[in-house]
């Protein structure tokens, strides 16, 4: 096992597309480390230059102490599971787990051991004379992690091997891979679009947006201080509501304006740091999460927003409120996550309040801004 190391890492094609730009990152032994990001952000490429499927064009790759950055696939003691896991279908699963044990020529007795210690670990001595066709979606899913486990890798990647499952077993499958990783205590780097995915799964979850780094910390602090506007746009779900506002100090209070309505606050947390030293005196991009929202009944309504339910989703264990405040081209939409089952429909006029230190604010670089002044650390170290 090992530790992998990357130093200004970045990758352009030789179309000119640069798809990863100055990475710089520690994954340490025996770590979890989730990439997510939206579609074409890079993780592919970061993951195929790590198990040495693509060139490295900038920067030094390091598994363990040495410099990987020419070193062929095969030489580095990686494995990676794709997206469609083929399986040889004409051979049993026996057969598919012995295969790259058989292409490095290893002796019957180990290659004995090492199948039957994958599928004692996988969960597949039942199943290891039967045909891939013969297995469920999952079964089949376990067997290529084994082919790739079997092995024993120094480093286990994994590009979004969940996606051809459906929802339930995709949840299942999680499970056994984070277990399989803390019985193993592989070093793993596992791709993925899917914030939920990601969350569940990492001990440190890397956020890439255009072929950079956005944030690497653990996912608590993720959802808790998103380092930028990009982050809180993406994780949590719903995401977290992005929107103008202008924040204002009045004597021990903030005066919050929102669209066409203004709300008054107690003096806490970012907002009131801000709104002291006047950056707030401008739009500033600012942001809510929607189970910070809460509804309030028109008694309450002197410090809450006045909103205008534009559709409502019931989720059972709660009630997804889509809202605009104010009108025309100066609306803003908000979603609100509230308990329960809620009995709100279209046009329904509702009261919704925040506690202002649930605040985040963003500069206009997307930067987020923090009450100590200076934005979260890009890359929060492993504990
Ligand atoms: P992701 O895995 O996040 O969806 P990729 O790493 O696959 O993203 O792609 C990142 C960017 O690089 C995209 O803009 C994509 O179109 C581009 N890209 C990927 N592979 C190639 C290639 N072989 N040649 C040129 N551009 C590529």
């Amino acid at each position: 096992m090992a530790s992998v190391t990357l130093d200004g890492v970045g990758k352009t094609y030789p179309n000119g597309t640069e798809a990863v730009a100055d990475v710089s990152l520690a994954i340490a032994d025996g770590e979890l480390l989730v990439l997510v990001g939206p579609s074409g952000c890079g993780k592919s490429t970061l993951l195929r230059m790590i198990a040495g499927l693509e060139t490295v064009t900038s920067g030094t790759l390091k598994i363990g102490d040495g410099v990987v950055n020419t070193l062929s696939p095969q030489a580095r003691n990686v494995a990676m599971v794709f997206q469609d896991y083929a399986l040889y279908p004409h051979m049993t699963v026996r057969r598919n787990l012995e295969l790259p044990l058989r292409m490095r020529k290893m002796p019957a007795d180990e290659m004995e051991r090492r199948v039957r210690s994958v599928a004692d670990l996988l969960g597949l001595g039942e199943l290891l004379d039967r045909l891939p066709k013969q297995l469920s979606g999952g079964q089949r899913q376990r067997v290529a992690m084994g082919r790739a486990l079997v092995r024993e890798p120094a480093v286990f990647l994994l590009d979004e091997p969940l996606s051809n499952l459906d929802a339930k077993l995709r949840v299942q499958v999680r499970a056994e891979i984070a277990e399989l990783q803390q019985r193993t205590k592989t070093t793993m780097i596992y791709v993925t679009h899917d914030q939920v995915e990601a969350m569940t799964l990492g001990d440190r979850v890397a956020v890439m947006d255009r072929g950079r780094l956005q944030q690497v910390a653990p996912p608590a602090e993720l959802y808790e201080h998103p380092a930028s506007a990009f982050v809180a746009g993406f994780i949590g779900n719903p995401p977290m509501n992005l929107l103008p506002a202008r924040l204002r100090l009045d004597g021990e209070r903030i005066v919050v304006t929102i669209a066409d309505q203004r709300l008054t606050l107690p003096a806490e947390g970012v907002a009131a740091k801000v709104a002291r030293d006047g950056a707030g005196d401008q739009e500033i991009t600012t942001g809510i999460r929607p189970e910070a929202l809460h509804l309030v009944s028109d008694d309450e309504a002197g410090a809450a927003l006045h909103a205008t339910v534009e559709h409502v989703e019931w989720l059972g264990h709660e009630t997804l409120a889509y809202v605009a405040i104010g009108t025309g081209k100066d609306a803003v939409r908000l979603v609100a996550r509230l308990p329960g089952m809620r009995s709100l429909t279209k046009d329904d006029r509702v009261n919704l309040t925040f506690d202002p230190a649930s605040l985040h604010l963003f500069a206009p670089d997307g930067r987020a801004i923090s009450s100590e002044g200076t934005a979260p650390p890009l890359v929060t170290p492993r504990q």
